[in-house]
């Protein structure tokens, strides 16, 4: 049987008999009704209302974050966490080439300047060891900070991204960015619920970021947060998003020229709801990256792309790995799933592969070119359940995680 015709009737094996099946719809089974009919009854649907605290609440109790600030969506929050550690125009922002393009357009926002570097071939998240070894080519000592050698700017931070909820080895990347003092900014967009050793994904930057948009695994709708340790950061973040306006009991003044990046109170009253559900969604989720891994890894010439050791991942995105780094076959196995009614996609066209990235900074990326013509994307939304009988039991739970923060204990 050739791969894709294993795949298709793999799929349908494993997943239930909805066709289409979207890549990754959202699932709305909680609370969600009830707590937007508060806010059209309360007619608090805008800044205040108190959804938004407790969504912030919830997250930083969550994640384990000293605090969360909630923001319009991640690119918004990423675009504010770059300016919190002091990214300025034409600096120089070091960050994967194989990511979501809401990873490089915050840096451009801010009027700095993408720096693409290669992933790892087993993480596909930013490579420590590359990254270490252009910073040793690169990087030149001037004034307090480094600048990039080839183009006088300075290298300002590094974003590191936890590939389809993956967490990345974030420890080892501030490690490499440590003697060249650039801070780490996590944009864990994808990562809501995933752990490594028991730390939840965005801590160990100085700032991480989340987002909330309608493909993630918890919605609100549209919606974003910066998660930070350092309180005067998060302060400095939550007055930055509310137009710089100075608390006073009457007068109307800004003392910054901020934005209006606060999340609404009824996309916060989403959040709530959906953050309810979270436990559940990942238990379902890794249910079915398990299906998926049984199912795929008896195949020669493909391979189901596992959480790193010691990860617990949210499997946000499930994704398979041919083994021939060959476009042609990839497209033949989208073309066929598609064809069954499973919107299966490729990874992202490599950022440094798009006219508008074309010309920034690079290092050699082999592994991102490679890696982008051998992923494909499976169906992998929180709705999904993995048909019964499909998967055997076996044990998913990471030792270093509790089965709670894991999703996997019971749901109330
Ligand atoms: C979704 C996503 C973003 C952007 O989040 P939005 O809320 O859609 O603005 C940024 N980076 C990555 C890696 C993402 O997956």
């Amino acid at each position: 049987m050739d791969i894709a015709e294993f795949i298709v009737r793999e799929l349908q094996r494993i997943l239930p008999p909805d066709r289409p099946l979207p890549l990754h719809e959202p699932s709305f089974e909680g609370r969600e009704w009830a707590y937007l009919k508060d806010c059209l009854d309360t007619g608090y649907v805008s800044y205040l209302g108190g959804f938004v605290d407790r969504f912030e609440g919830m997250l930083a109790d969550y994640t384990g974050a000293r605090r969360a600030v909630a923001v319009v969506n991640g690119t918004a929050a990423l675009q504010v966490a770059l300016r919190l550690v002091g990214v300025e125009r034409d600096e120089e922002v070091l960050l994967p080439a194989l990511t979501f393009i809401g990873t490089a357009n915050p840096v451009v926002h801010l009027g700095a300047v993408p720096h693409f570097l290669d992933v790892d071939p087993e993480t596909l998240c930013l490579c420590p060891e590359r990254l270490a070894t252009h910073l040793a080519m690169i990087a030149e000592p001037r004034g307090d900070g480094f600048v990039n050698r080839k183009t006088g700017r300075r290298l300002a931070a590094c974003v590191g991204m936890h590939i389809f909820g993956h967490p990345a080895d974030t420890a080892a990347l501030n490690l490499a960015l440590r003697p060249y003092g650039i801070p780490l900014v996590e944009d864990a967009a994808e990562a809501l619920g995933s752990f490594r050793q028991g730390r939840h994904a965005g801590l160990d930057g100085r700032v991480g970021i989340l987002s909330f948009n309608g493909n993630k695994i918890v919605t609100c709708g549209g919606g974003g947060a910066i998660l930070t340790s350092e309180e005067s950061l998060a302060d400095l973040a939550r007055h930055l998003t509310t137009t710089a306006k100075t608390p006073h009991p009457w007068g109307f003044s800004h003392d910054m020229i901020g934005y209006n990046y606060r999340l609404p109170n009824v996309n916060a009253a989403l959040g709530c709801a959906q953050m309810e559900l979270l436990p559940e969604f990942l238990r379902r989720k890794r249910a079915l990256a398990e299906a998926y891994d049984q199912a795929f890894s008896a195949m020669d010439g493909l391979r189901f792309f596992r959480e790193p050791p010691g990860c617990a991942s949210n499997y946000w995105l499930c994704a398979l790995l041919l083994d021939r780094p060959d476009p042609g076959l990839r497209d033949a196995v989208l073309a066929r799933t598609r064809e069954a009614g499973f919107l299966t996609r490729p990874v992202w066209t490599p950022l440094h592969q798009l006219p508008v990235y074309a010309g920034c900074p690079r290092a050699a990326l082999p592994v991102t070119d490679d890696a982008a013509s051998r992923i494909v994307n499976l169906p992998s939304g929180p709705r999904i359940r993995v048909k019964t009988g499909a998967v055997a039991v076996r044990a998913t739970t990471c030792p270093d995680v509790s089965p709670e923060q894991a999703g996997l204990g019971e749901h109330p």
